[in-house]
């Protein structure tokens, strides 16, 4: 920290991303990302959109703004488009907490809301998950009232536990919280979680906002893409944020990369396929060797072993060239969180853990 750095932020604790090396070959399994590439006309309309460069991007991604308000039986007012869905979270945290508007949200959940409360002074309201890394949804009734909460933030299914809750019981939390917008974050949904995008379908509540993203079932972790699906009012409470912050947010290669990749229907219930078979292959091997497995509804699985702590398990399947994320947090120490590679990055994976725990 330099001696120019604003002491307000002085306490600001930045996201740690999930490694990336550079260097050494991985077994890669440790962000979530998809082991599949893009839809096959992906490739092409990145290529078309690159000839372009030198005009500015549409600022309100129009083309993918409308193929996504088809894809999700909506109107293109109810879409915002966002330079991954981080950036339409960190919008509408923005939008809708403030320094008496605090932000609730699980204590075992994505690690980002918290650095946004931070870089904004939002205040934070952590509700604990049950012990089985359930969430209780009456914990989250009347949270507006009772601690002035100005968002709830949900991810559904959660991260990194996998566990989902039916989307009525979102529905629920908003209409308790008639003073909150309630985020729904459906990163992992089409891996087999409910989705809410129902509900802003037919706008009630109307309070409940819906983040989808690219990176995960469209393997589009690198171009940058997410969604925003929510009430028309909502949606033009973000566009005033991001018209103050980046209006040109989504670069043109992304948004033609975002249409192809809406496109091919196929290609992705074929991709999502594969990886829910994948993964029930990956917990019941798991489960074989001693371990617990949560019910994952998403591309990864969170495992421990009662025979090595975490952190160690971690660190030895690194060493054989394994990649997993450990957490390193009070209720997270024993837990591994493992993504569904293909099945050949599992075989390698199985392979290590045999190495290390026998068989
Ligand atoms: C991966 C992930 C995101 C971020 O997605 P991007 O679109 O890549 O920014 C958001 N929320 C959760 C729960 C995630 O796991």
């Amino acid at each position: 920290m330099s001696r120019y750095f604003t002491p307000e932020l002085a306490a600001l604790e930045p996201y740690t991303p999930g490694e990336q090396p550079q260097n050494r070959q991985y077994i890669k399994l440790n962000t979530n990302e998809n082991p599949y590439p893009p839809a096959p006309g992906v490739a092409a309309a990145v290529a078309e959109a690159a000839q372009k460069l030198a005009l500015y991007s549409d600022p309100e991604s129009g083309a993918l703004t409308k193929a996504a308000a088809e894809w999700f039986g909506v109107k293109p007012e109810n879409i915002l488009c966002g330079n991954g869905s981080d950036e339409n979270l960190m919008l509408a945290i923005r939008a809708f907490c403030a320094k008496d508007r605090p932000l609730a949200f699980a204590d075992v959940t994505y690690g980002f809301y918290p650095v946004w409360c931070q870089l904004f002074g939002i205040p934070q309201a952590v509700l604990p998950l049950r012990e089985d890394f359930t969430l209780d949804p009456a914990d989250y009734y009347g949270l507006d009232s009772a601690k002035n909460a100005g968002a709830i933030v949900i991810a559904n299914p959660n991260a990194p536990t996998g566990l989902a809750l039916p989307a009525r019981a979102l529905a629920e939390i908003a209409r308790r919280n008639p003073n909150a917008v309630v985020i729904v974050d459906e990163a992992y949904v089409d891996f087999g979680g409910e989705s809410c995008v129902p509900f802003v379908q037919r706008g009630e509540p109307a309070n409940l906002m819906v983040v989808q993203t690219f990176s995960k079932s469209r393997s589009l972790a690198g171009g940058r893409l997410g969604l925003c699906i929510a009430p028309q009012p909502l949606i033009a409470d973000l566009k005033r944020v991001k018209y103050s912050m980046n209006p040109y947010n989504i670069n043109r290669m992304t948004e033609a990369a975002g249409v192809a990749a809406l496109a091919d229907r196929a290609y992705f219930e074929q991709n999502c396929a594969a990886i829910r078979a994948t993964r029930a292959d990956a917990a019941q091997r798991l489960r074989q060797m001693g371990f617990t497995v949560l019910d994952s509804s998403t591309n990864f699985v969170f495992a421990r072993t009662p025979r090595m702590p975490g952190g160690e398990l971690y660190r030895r399947l690194k060493d054989k060239g394994v990649l997993v994320r450990h957490f390193d947090a009070p209720r997270l120490t024993d837990w591994l969180r493992i993504t569904i590679g293909s099945p050949e990055q599992m075989q390698g994976f199985f392979a290590a853990l045999e190495e290390i725990l026998g068989r």
